[in-house]
């Protein structure tokens, strides 16, 4: 897989719907390949800052660069090799986890087919690509654990299973940046807790960048690099996991922690 992972300078992001505040003036940086945990409570803008990122929304205000100075949010969301992986998982329900798993891969060559007509005649069904599209499928599916279910539909998959067939589908295109939204909000406990282990797993493998979004203390402890604690649309406190539980710098962050000071 891809080894680049994207940095990002973020810089007074704002966003606002109507009348409504959602981002005020966010100031981020993001390092190439960490686990970065946005932790938050609901409401204060996690979800509209990774859309924003993944370019599903416009920013109202301020800029998102990458590391080498290029304007993130200048570039159309099929150009800015960034994945999501989302909570409810977003399957194809019809289609087959090889299929679900290879979708971006193929709806790329598909594009690419619509601008070189000539070529574009030897599609779908040219055996060389649809080879080496296998090709990827398998490799992501061995990395996740579901070569087994390679010719299953989602119906017939466990929750931790579909998950996994989320994120091979995110992983296949070697995305530079991971976004993740809540993606285990919607599992059992036990499942939640095998899950989390293997996400960091697969990162520090990957080496991708990652903003990992959560509303769970727990996990943004256990799993992150570095938490971003926001507030009110904003990035109240940046750090590791240690530096946030023992030195919150804010007393708004104590209480949401509930830790002592
Ligand atoms: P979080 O993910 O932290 O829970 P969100 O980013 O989803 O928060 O939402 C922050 C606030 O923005 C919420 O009050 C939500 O209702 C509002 N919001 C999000 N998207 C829209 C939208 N498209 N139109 C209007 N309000 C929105
Ligand atoms: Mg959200």
């Amino acid at each position: 897989m891809g080894t680049s992972s994207l940095g990002l300078k973020i810089r007074g992001l704002g966003k606002h719907f109507g009348e409504t505040a959602v981002l005020r003036g966010l100031d981020l940086d993001v390092v190439p390949g960490e686990f970065l945990c946005l932790l938050g409570p609901s409401g204060c803008g996690k979800s509209t800052l990774l859309r924003i990122l993944a370019g599903f929304e416009a920013p109202s205000e301020g800029t998102v660069e990458t590391e080498d100075g290029a304007s993130l949010t200048g570039l159309a969301p099929s150009r800015r090799d960034i994945a999501m992986v989302f909570q409810n998982f977003a399957l194809y329900p019809h289609m087959t986890v090889h299929d679900n798993i290879a979708a971006p891969l193929v709806m790329r060559r598909l594009s690419w087919a619509q601008r070189q007509p000539a070529l574009g005649a030897l599609l779908p069904g040219g055996r060389a690509i649809r080879g080496e599209i296998s090709a990827a499928v398998e490799r992501v599916a061995t990395q996740l654990r579901i070569s087994h279910l390679l010719g299953r539909k989602p119906g017939q998959l466990s929750g931790g299973q579909k998950q996994r067939v989320a994120i091979g589908r995110a992983l296949i295109r070697e995305p530079r940046l991971f976004l993740m939204d809540e993606p285990l909000s919607s599992l059992d406990a036990a499942l939640r807790a095998e899950m989390r282990g293997e996400i960091v797993e697969l990162q520090r493998r990957l080496g991708i960048t990652t903003l990992y979004v959560t509303h769970d203390q727990t996990e943004a402890m256990t799993m992150a690099d570095r938490i971003v604690l926001m507030m009110d649309g904003r990035a109240l406190q940046i750090g590791t996991p240690a530096e946030i539980f023992h030195d919150p710098r804010h007393v708004s962050v104590a209480t949401f922690l509930g830790s002592p000071s």
